[in-house]
């Protein structure tokens, strides 16, 4: 099943010609590396010292049996690289200067440095994982450090990636937590794409659903083999994981692969929550924490009957856009005041678009919850497989309060123009007392 859907998503994407994934595959990495990239100039393999040991030099041995391999970068192991501006830099003049095609072999960092560095010299470029702890090892764009603000530079996704089961089983498992993490987000990011194809704002692209959805009930069903780092298991996070950043080439967006849950995580990180520690938290530990609270607040919103929804009173208690834009202000601040006012903007309609989009939800409600409860699991059984999985379950385990979570609701709802559960439950008059809901019961405790 995953072949079929892998063969799909490469041939309606634009980017990533093969992906090669399955037990063993990093020690003949060279033969899919020079099919794509071709063997007119040498390859270039950049790892750190972890990721070298993992797979970098089994890597460079297969690349040896088909062309050139210049020598290769190795950073230091310790203290963990960052994804700054500065060692994309590096790896770009080294490019230039030994004439070679990039082979990133590692997780998130040097992937990102690679693509990047490979992007802005217009070449084409391919990735070992090592790990699987997020799914951008498939995607485009780069998160990258410019002069102490985190921005995601855009540059194509990787033309070939390889994926050891082996060496992603081999991995520390709290990197393998993480790849968890940023999985179990596609439960309540799929659920937000359900609301937002109903109210018609973003119809769903069936083949981006299929390709990120399919498979992400089973990936998330063995969470204790995971963390005793069997290699059978790791089949359905790999690919999940690679589906999730080939769905995003399909849809040449990100909405596949992330709703709210995302923008708690985004909101945190612009806070430098954990970037002190070494290494720093992960993207994946903070979209858990971002997914469990949109679980809990889901379980909620769907206790409650949009099908008696009082369209008209809802219609009637409507905010103008200038208080509107008078609350978005008093929750936050500078910039992202700005940025929030902007996104809210583009999602936000008068009496009747509000009237239209209500009673859409309320007049398909029973298939429409249905539908949500299957696409969701319960608080509790998630909150069970990440932590069986090393992963985070409340929020001080990110080193946060249950009153730092409530105060992010808003600022999720905000944040950005994606259409979420968050703006149809502020659009029916219950977002305050959902979100107070996800804090007075037993979620956290
Ligand atoms: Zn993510």
């Amino acid at each position: 099943m995953n072949e079929d859907l892998f063969a799909r998503g490469l041939a309606k994407g634009s980017q990533t010609k093969v992906i090669n994934v399955g037990r063993g595959v990093a020690a003949s990495a060279g033969k899919s590396l020079s099919e794509v990239l071709g063997v007119d100039k040498p390859f270039l393999v950049v790892a750190d010292e972890h990721t070298w040991k993992a797979a970098g030099a089994a890597v460079c041995r297969s690349l040896q049996e088909y062309g050139q391999v210049a020598e290769p970068m190795i950073y230091p192991g310790y203290p963990a690289l960052y994804a700054s501006y500065d060692h994309c830099e590096e790896i770009k003049a080294r490019l230039a200067k030994t004439g070679a095609t990039g082979v990133a072999v590692g997780s998130g960092t040097i992937n990102d440095l690679v693509k990047l560095a490979s992007g802005e010299l217009g070449q084409p470029y391919g990735v070992v994982g090592t790990a699987a702890s997020m799914d951008g090892y498939s995607g485009f764009g780069a998160p990258m450090g410019v002069g102490g603000v985190k921005v995601t530079l855009p540059c194509p996704a990787p033309a070939v990636v390889v994926f050891d089961y082996d060496v992603a089983a081999a991995a520390p498992r709290s990197m393998t937590a993480s790849g968890f993490g940023d999985l179990s987000a596609k439960l309540p990011g799929g659920a937000d794409w359900i609301l937002a194809d109903a109210v018609g704002v973003e119809p769903i692209d069936p083949l981006a659903w299929e390709l990120v959805q399919s498979g992400v009930q089973e990936a998330l069903s063995q969470p204790a083999a995971l963390a005793a780092g069997d290699p059978d298991a790791y089949e359905g996070l790999v690919n999940g994981l690679l589906l999730s950043g080939l769905s995003m080439q399909v849809y040449e967006g990100t909405r596949p692969a992330s709703g709210a849950e995302h923008y708690f995580s985004h909101l945190w990180e612009l806070d430098h929550l954990g970037a002190d520690l070494e290494p720093p938290l992960s993207h994946g530990f903070k979209v858990a924490i971002g997914t469990l609270a949109m679980t809990a607040f889901y379980e909620r919103f769907l206790e409650r009957d949009f099908s008696a929804l009082d369209i008209e009173a809802a219609v009637r208690a409507w905010p103008s856009w200038e208080e509107l834009e008078a609350d978005i202000r008093s929750k936050m601040d500078g910039p992202l005041a700005e940025k929030g006012v902007k996104e809210t903007a583009e999602k936000y309609v008068g009496a009747e678009g509000l009237r239209a989009r209500l009673g859409s939800v309320a007049g398909n409600w029973p298939a429409l919850a249905k539908r949500l409860r299957a696409q969701l699991l319960p608080f509790a059984e998630l909150q069970e497989r990440l932590g069986l999985a090393g992963a985070p379950t409340k929020p001080e385990d990110i080193g946060l309060s249950a009153l730092d979570v409530k105060a992010t609701f808003p600022k999720a709802m905000y944040y950005r123009s994606r259409y979420t559960v968050l703006d149809l439950a502020r659009e029916a008059g219950w977002f305050d007392s959902l979100v107070d809901e996800v804090f007075e019961g037993s979620y956290w405790a």
